[in-house]
């Protein structure tokens, strides 16, 4: 195996720990309260919320609180950096089949 294929699938598995698929959007709420200056136009937040899908394919959000923004923003970029690692592995994957099939093309015949 390669020096750069063994760092690449290195870094998929380190990512893989931390990373968590979703996005964060930031969003106002009125309370139950309607005496609350809330319903006044002064609305509560904004709040952070990471929004996602669950596996079985429902739309679902999840607060979060500010002392924990930092680490959910990292797990979210390592979502991204597993994609893009993901993608970098595949390329490699594709030009490795198409140099085998090539090879194999101008095998002689019965060696398959
Ligand atoms: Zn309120």
């Amino acid at each position: 195996m390669s020096m750069r294929r063994a760092r690449l699938l290195g870094r998929l598995m380190r990512l893989a720990q931390r990373m968590v698929q979703g996005g964060l959007s930031e969003t106002t709420r009125t309370c139950g309260n309607p005496r609350c200056h809330c319903h006044q136009g002064e609305r509560h937040g904004p709040h952070l919320y990471l929004t996602f899908r669950t596996p079985d394919g429902r739309s679902s959000a999840l607060y979060i609180p500010r002392t924990g923004e930092a680490e959910v923003r990292r797990a979210v970029a390592a979502w991204a950096a597993f994609w893009e690692t993901g993608v970098a592995l595949s390329h490699r994957n594709r030009q490795a089949l198409r140099q085998r099939l090539r090879r194999r093309r101008h095998a002689p015949k019965g060696k398959r």
